[in-house]
């Protein structure tokens, strides 16, 4: 195995082209076999449902080596769970469980050269989704659907160190109640598109939003979940119908318990109790956890105790009990870490 000649530190969260990646096509009410392939175009009718009517839904994870230098992927079958839930939502077919991971794999081994070697912070994350590709002009589902799974090298989140985040609470909202909130489709982050860069003109990070209906509870940033840990070493999520089941969250509430003994709680949060929280975090797969440092809510500050220069010491210990778990330092949980062979 020759690996890429990529300076694998400092290549950043951007889309490198790889050389395979993974095709199945749902006509007459069927998946085909699926197949790896080199094209890394697609053509489609310029009615495509997913141009017209944004009929897309998308999973992400990310491929890495071990210490001990096998290729690895973490908890691929969850991925597979989510795009089906949010497949049933959006009316598409449900790609099979066994068949997504069986995808997911064919396309890390295809593009095994672009594997990041341990240690360098970087890793080649995995872009599984879906999409309504025939011709549709009234409004309803699509018939035709293609599945694809392409892979791209990532460099490290943090580099030169891990920085807490300043954040807004925005004015915009993510998600209504019965909404789409829970499900990884392209919609939610189309409508985000506008207050992020808003955000970022501002000057802040990320945006904090607060749930649709009442604006009191904490929801989620665009693209990762919450995490508080409370002056006396509890750790608590947010709970909402209409917030993205983070598989990162999930996992860091796991070790939270089982790892680090520590008592965690999934609970409606309200907007007033998060002054009194000693640290917060934002967590999803790029980065596992981003520490947040301060909240901007319409100019007033609320600035938590762990500070501007690094994680809050509950937060570095999540942070390095599961990365450490990912990369083959710790023991991981049955089922956690799929190997590569
Ligand atoms: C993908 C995503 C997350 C993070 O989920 P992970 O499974 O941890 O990567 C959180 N919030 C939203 C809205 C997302 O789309």
């Amino acid at each position: 195995m020759a690996k890429k000649n990529i300076d694998w530190a400092n290549i950043g969260f951007g889309y490198i082209k790889t050389d395979k990646r993974y095709v199945s096509n749902y006509t007459g009410g069927k998946w085909d076999d699926g197949a790896i392939i080199d094209d890394d175009m697609i053509t489609m009718s310029e009615c495509a449902c997913v141009l017209q009517y944004a009929q897309t839904i998308f999973e992400g994870l990310k491929a890495y080596t071990t210490e001990d230098g096998k290729i690895v992927v973490f908890r691929p079958d969850l991925n597979a769970q989510r795009l089906a839930n949010s497949s049933r939502r959006m009316e598409m077919p449900v790609f099979p469980e066994d068949r997504f991971v069986d995808a997911v794999v064919q396309t890390v081994k295809a593009n095994a050269d672009f594997v990041p070697p341990y240690g360098t912070g970087a890793t080649l994350y995995l872009r599984p989704y879906m999409f309504g590709i025939n011709p549709v002009i009234g409004v309803k589902p699509a018939d035709d659907f293609q599945f694809r799974v392409f892979a791209t090298p990532v460099g490290p989140y943090f580099k030169g160190g891990v920085k807490p985040l300043t954040i807004k609470v925005s004015d915009f909202d993510r998600a209504a109640p019965h909404g789409t909130g829970f499900i990884k489709a392209g919609l939610n982050y189309a409508m985000s598109l506008h207050a992020i860069v808003t955000a970022h003109e501002e000057g802040f990070a990320e945006n904090m939003y607060l749930d649709a209906a009442t604006r009191t509870k904490v929801e989620e940033t665009g693209g990762a979940n919450f995490l508080f840990v409370t002056k006396d070493n509890k750790v608590v999520t947010p709970k909402s119908d209409s917030i993205l089941p983070s598989i990162t969250r999930r996992s860091l509430m796991v070790v939270a318990k089982e790892y680090l003994g520590l008592e965690v709680e999934e609970r409606e949060v309200f907007f007033d109790e998060v002054k009194d929280f000693a640290e917060c975090g934002l967590c999803g797969t790029a980065a596992v956890i981003s520490p947040v440092g301060k909240i901007n809510d319409h100019g007033k500050e609320i600035c938590f105790p762990s500070g501007m220069e690094k994680m809050g010491p509950i937060t570095q210990k999540l942070y390095d009990t599961l990365t450490g778990i990912q990369m083959g330092r710790l023991e991981a949980p049955a089922g956690w870490i799929r190997v590569i062979e």
